[in-house]
């Protein structure tokens, strides 16, 4: 399918100059293929253009696709809320979790993580907005949070997701999520990942340090079943 090739090689382009306008490296941002709501066939013409890492958020879905991928070695990131009765299959199926909110989902995530898998590599979702809507922790709860991961040696904390209110501007949300980072960081933690900007804010996001972009519509398409 040359359709996702290049919408694959446009998003690059777009990620290449946002990195070189903040005076980044080139490959300072990973690029997370976000195929929810396309099938295992979409994934697989992604794979053969050459992209390893697919983000997804709905357990069934995800399995489902995994197993009619099987041949091909591809990173899975699991981006969508998480539900308590879902976490023994997020914690064997993915290498990543972009979206805790809670120390109890974290426990059970670890509890149930495989000794024959690595740790879990997870990330804490941030209410940046402050929007009631708004899933994640608010900022001012990230440390207790990020400390009892720490304790959790089945997972390891890589740093922060968010996704900014649609209603406000995006720049300043992902400005904030990088100084939430900084601040952690200056309280004795070591993370790297800043995950966030999607197919409408990639730019912003990665002017203001994101590390992973996590890109649907832009490559795929729109999306038009099954969005909640
Ligand atoms: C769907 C989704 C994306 C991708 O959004 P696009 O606008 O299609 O790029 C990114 N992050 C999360 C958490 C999502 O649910």
């Amino acid at each position: 399918m040359t359709t996702i090739s290049t919408a694959l090689q446009a998003v690059k382009c777009r990620i290449l100059g946002a990195l070189e306008q903040a005076g980044r490296t080139p490959d300072a941002v990973r690029l997370l293929a976000v195929s929810k709501t396309f099938p295992a066939e979409a994934v697989r013409a992604a794979w053969q253009a050459g992209q390893t890492c697919f983000g997804e958020s709905y357990v069934q879905e995800a399995l489902a696709k995994m197993s009619d991928l099987q041949d091909l070695p591809l990173e899975w990131h699991f981006i969508g809320p998480i539900q308590s009765n879902k976490t023994r299959a997020i914690a064997a199926n993915f290498s990543w979790v972009h979206g805790i909110d809670r120390a109890k989902i974290a426990d059970r995530l670890a509890a149930a993580r495989p000794a024959s898998l690595p740790p879990l590599q997870v990330c804490i979702e941030i209410n940046i907005s402050g929007e009631a809507s708004k899933g994640g922790v608010e900022p001012q709860d990230a440390l207790v949070l990020a400390r009892h991961i720490q304790t959790l040696p089945r997972l390891q904390l890589r740093g922060l997701m968010s996704i900014p209110a649609k209603q406000a501007e995006a720049r300043p949300q992902f400005a904030r999520l990088r100084a939430l980072l900084q601040q952690l960081n200056a309280s004795g933690l070591a993370l790297d990942t800043l995950s966030m900007g999607m197919s409408d804010d990639l730019e912003a996001a990665i002017l203001e340090g994101a590390t992973l972009v996590r890109v649907g519509s832009a490559l795929f398409g729109a999306r038009t079943a099954k969005e909640g």
